[in-house]
């Protein structure tokens, strides 16, 4: 199984990391707010339940980097919609530009 950096970004500005399951082309559900051991962290049976999940874009280092549009939670810490890319209306190749420089390989 291929653990590929993924990032969510909101409107804001803010970031929160996990990994993106690269074989299976679904990003993980848990959020962090530092990309410190990202492909560490576990599967959990949770969701968001306050119901302020807000519009995101996500993305991936993947084969070159791309990204998408979903919906996620800062305060539950989970992807809520779009967790694979092919359910996305739209799809870019490369990265977005609030992808980190330093994360860019
Ligand atoms: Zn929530």
């Amino acid at each position: 199984m291929g653990k590929s950096l993924g990032i969510i970004h909101f409107e804001d500005d803010t970031l929160m990391f996990t990994w993106y399951q690269n074989t299976a082309d679904v990003m993980h559900d848990i959020l962090r707010p530092t990309i410190e051991n990202y492909r560490d962290i576990p599967y959990e049976e949770s969701e968001c339940t306050c119901g302020k999940d807000e519009s995101v874009q996500m993305g991936t280092d993947y084969g070159g980097g791309y990204w998408w549009e979903g919906r996620a939670c800062r305060h539950c810490l989970r992807v809520t919609k779009g967790h694979m890319p092919i359910e996305a209306v739209v799809e870019w190749d490369g990265y977005p530009e609030w992808w980190p420089e330093k994360y860019r390989w």
